[in-house]
């Protein structure tokens, strides 16, 4: 079955390159996780040595304005690509080990309501800076511990 991406960059008159492909394959496979054009560059390069980074950076922005690849700006100079789902979700960042996790757009009913009442703002997409479960338990752990021997 050809998958509905395919489809689309030929309806749309894009030369499928081998390369085109491979940036979506990768996105594809890696579903769930965010990958820097970086990341997507070397996994495809484990296939095609001679593909530079230029090369998925343009076929990312293909994608991108395809709407079949979601970039998400996940702090400063972090730049994450992901399949877009139908469902939208939205970021949970951790500062400290740079992990990222999904919730769900149920979740913050109450917020895009409230960002409505007040503000008259339509919330699309959120993304939240914070220090995962992991790295908290890792920072109370350290500060036992400083207790313990002062
Ligand atoms: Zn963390
Ligand atoms: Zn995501």
């Amino acid at each position: 079955m050809t998958h509905h991406a395919t489809r689309t960059l030929q309806e749309l008159g894009y030369r499928l390159t081998p390369q085109r492909t491979m940036v979506w394959e990768v996105l594809r496979r890696t579903r769930g996780a965010h990958l820097s054009a970086e990341d997507v560059c070397a996994q495809v390069q484990a296939d095609f040595p001679h593909v530079n980074l230029s090369t998925v950076y343009r076929t990312l922005e293909l994608l991108v304005g395809l709407k079949l690849v979601r970039e998400t700006c996940l702090g400063s100079d972090r730049r994450y690509y992901e399949v877009e789902e139908e469902v939208p979700h939205h970021h949970v960042v951790c500062g400290l080990c740079g992990k990222v996790e999904h919730l769900s757009d149920d979740s913050l009913q109450t917020t895009r309501h409230l960002l409505n009442h007040v503000l008259g703002f339509e919330m699309r997409e959120a993304t939240f800076f914070g220090v995962c479960r992991t790295c908290l338990s890792a920072v109370n752990e350290g500060e036992e511990e400083h207790h313990a021997h002062p």
